[in-house]
């Protein structure tokens, strides 16, 4: 055992579904707390959140934890965080993730820009996991440098899938309508209420990360969070004198406010930046049918204390 895990299980709090033996706290969401634990029979570290079903009193939330675990069971991609299993007890729900170990990537971003090659590097990963997702109909609506993790060979994974949309949220135009994601990243057309395609939704915050990626601070700043938004709609940005003009034309055809003028997957890899060194990892392919046929169990959700929840697969 590494001197971080001996740290990390000095003192075990828990042991868990006599499985897990609780170890430090990784990170605190909305509604939940993510820790460290070790799998007692065979060593592995794994991520477990837990979330109390007290907290969970809106319908809203309730939903959101049915798609994140929904997602994360049906997509498994080398750079998407992989659910194990999830268990529950009366009053808690319990999602054992892989454990990736090297943080977000929000910590580098905000010690500064990335050399331009670990950045490509970075994005290429985010774009084939972005690229699965889609292909299997999800689309993440909450992409940001907090939801990608760093594993130890500084590989990334895609977490937190809590906001992200399945087929069956769709319009009957295909087009999603429920505003979501964070003010800086969130493309301009997701504010305005009248259905957005979400695939492109989630292209325009993957330009919004490359862009920070390469220059170690946001392209829509502001005082408030209208300042930011007014930003966004005219798709007014500058970009620093570093930045190489193969990278700026890449950047510059994901943040084009027009969805569909903006570069899709297909687009992107097809760029001449995009494309230097990049490999789609084996046996992923894009091409499978999508996700309708959800058969997800939700078992463990039951005994939560909201009238309007009638447990359905
Ligand atoms: P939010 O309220 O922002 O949606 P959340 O409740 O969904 O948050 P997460 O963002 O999933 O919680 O996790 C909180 C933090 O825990 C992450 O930012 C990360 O630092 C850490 N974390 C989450 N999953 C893992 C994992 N599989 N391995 C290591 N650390 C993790």
């Amino acid at each position: 055992m590494d001197q971080e895990k001996e740290q990390s299980f000095k003192n075990p709090r828990n042991i868990i579904f006599n499985k897990y033996e609780m170890g430090k706290v990784l990170g605190q969401g909305n509604f939940a707390k993510v820790y460290h634990c070790r799998n007692l029979s065979t060593n592995e570290s794994v991520a477990i959140k837990v979330i109390k079903k007290e907290k969970l009193k809106k319908e809203r939330l309730v939903k959101q934890i049915k798609r994140e675990v929904s997602v994360m069971r049906l997509v498994h991609h080398p750079h998407v965080v992989e659910l194990k299993e999830v268990m529950a007890t009366k009053r808690k729900i319990f999602l054992v993730m892989e454990y990736v170990k090297g943080g977000e990537l929000f910590t580098k971003v905000e010690k500064g820009k990335l050399k331009e090659d670990v950045a490509r590097k970075y994005f290429q990963q985010l774009i084939s996991a972005v690229d699965f997702c889609h292909s299997r109909g999800v689309t993440h609506r909450d992409l940001k440098p907090e939801n990608l993790l760093l594993d130890e060979n500084e590989d990334l994974k895609v977490s937190d899938f809590g906001l992200s949309a399945l087929p069956e949220q769709r319009q009957e135009d295909g087009m999603l309508l429920t505003p979501c994601g964070t003010p800086a990243y969130v493309a301009p057309e997701v504010l305005k209420k009248k259905g957005y395609d979400g695939s492109k939704a989630d292209l325009w915050s993957c330009g919004v990360i490359l862009y920070a990626l390469l220059c170690g601070y946001l392209p829509f700043q502001g005082e408030n969070v209208m300042r930011i938004y007014r930003k966004a709609f005219r798709g007014e940005y500058q970009f620093p004198e570093w930045i190489s003009p193969q990278a700026k034309t890449l950047i510059s055809n994901l943040l084009i406010v027009d969805p569909k003028k903006r570069y899709s997957i297909f687009d992107i890899m097809n760029d001449p930046w995009f494309q230097i060194g990049f490999v789609r990892p084996i046996g992923f392919s894009t091409n499978e049918s999508s996700i309708e046929d959800n058969d997800t169990n939700f078992d463990f959700m039951e005994d939560l204390d909201v009238p309007e929840l009638i447990m359905t697969k």
